[in-house]
């Protein structure tokens, strides 16, 4: 349910209400939106079925919540959550950030140079993966904390805030020490003790959608994350299994406005992982853009050929910085700023 607030509720109404809630052994989540402050209640409603919260003090009206996810609709919060990832670096708003980065951290030379090159042509965050979830146990699974050492020497030379995967709830504390935005992958979009634990941490999730997910299953797997208290979301399209075999997978981009009609959290794009083919990522990332993506997640390396993973799908540097300036132009024709 959604508790109204009135405009001049007072901090003391506030607290008097947010304590009677608790008692009852619901959490309240309060948001403060352009025009209102609200409460969101989770938990079993049935336990405050008969507590007025109508007639409180400072409460002007009581609503409940139609969609199953609550914190994450727009019937909690009507306006686009901004979420801050770096030193001037939003997602939500205008700026539409574009993360970029090899798919796995390999060397130090590798993310370095990687991590200027995109820096230079623009990016505003570098991607890398340390913790890999491969399909086979046999490919490479990532070069763990050396890889997350890597991206912080990256990151204190170029300035670019760090988006790495978690894969493991026993590593939360580690891999939060180095990035900047958490990153879940789609395998574990359902892992939800993994969502679980990185809602009580106070750090920027980006949480991709499932290789099968539907949409209200997607956006139910972010209220995991909300609920425990963490609402700086971001929701990542990044294709899903279809019948088709000539692309790794099929990009729902319709998944972009359809999202942004349901919930308030911004929705990023990742044309490599949805085509699984360099020469069909730019066309997929000018298509995001002009659907209103919010970010994109693009892989680049500069040398595909040998990389440990995903190098097909893999732009190289000069191919990216061809593709932002592209994207700009998109942008800007839709109100936007890359
Ligand atoms: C990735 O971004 O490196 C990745 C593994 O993607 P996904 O979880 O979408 O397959
Ligand atoms: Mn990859």
């Amino acid at each position: 349910m959604i508790i109204v607030l009135k405009p001049g509720a007072t901090e003391a109404e506030i607290e008097h209400l947010t304590q009677k809630i608790k008692e009852r052994g619901l959490t309240p989540h309060l948001t403060t939106g352009k025009e209102r402050r609200l409460i969101g209640v989770i938990g079993d409603e049935r336990a405050i079925q008969n507590l007025p919260l109508s007639i409180f003090p400072g409460v002007e009206s009581v609503l409940p919540i139609l969609a199953p996810y609550k914190l994450v609709s727009r019937e909690f919060r009507q306006e686009d959550s901004v979420i801050t990832l770096g030193e001037g670096v939003t997602i939500g708003g205008k700026q539409v950030p574009v993360m970029a980065g090899p798919c796995a951290v390999e060397t130090q030379r590798q993310v370095l140079d990687i991590a200027k090159a995109v820096k230079a042509a623009g990016a505003r965050l570098l991607r890398g993966g340390a913790f890999k979830p491969r399909t086979s146990p046999y490919a490479f699974q990532g070069l763990g904390e050396e890889g997350l050492q890597y991206l912080a020497e990256a990151k204190k030379i170029t300035g670019l805030p760090v988006i790495t995967e978690i894969v493991d709830p026993r590593d939360l504390e580690l891999v939060a020490q180095y990035a900047d935005v958490l990153q879940i992958g789609a395998r574990n979009m359902q892992n939800f003790r993994l969502l679980t634990e990185v809602g009580k941490y106070q750090k920027p999730v980006l949480l991709k959608r499932g290789l099968s997910a539907t949409i209200k299953e997607f956006l139910l797997s972010a209220e995991y994350i909300m609920a425990g208290g963490n609402h700086r979301v971001i929701l990542c399209e990044r294709g899903i299994r279809t019948f088709e075999t000539q692309t790794r997978n099929t990009l729902d981009l319709a998944a972009v406005p359809l999202i942004q009609s349901l919930s308030h959290l911004p929705v990023v794009v990742d044309p490599s992982h949805a085509t699984g083919r360099w020469d069909l990522v730019a066309p997929m990332a000018l298509a995001a853009v002009a659907a209103g993506a919010d970010g994109l997640l693009i892989e680049v390396h500069d040398n595909p050929e040998e990389a440990l993973s995903d190098g097909e799908e893999s732009l190289k540097p000069a191919k990216f910085a061809a593709l932002m300036t592209e994207m700009r132009k998109v942008a800007q024709a839709v109100g936007r700023e890359i």
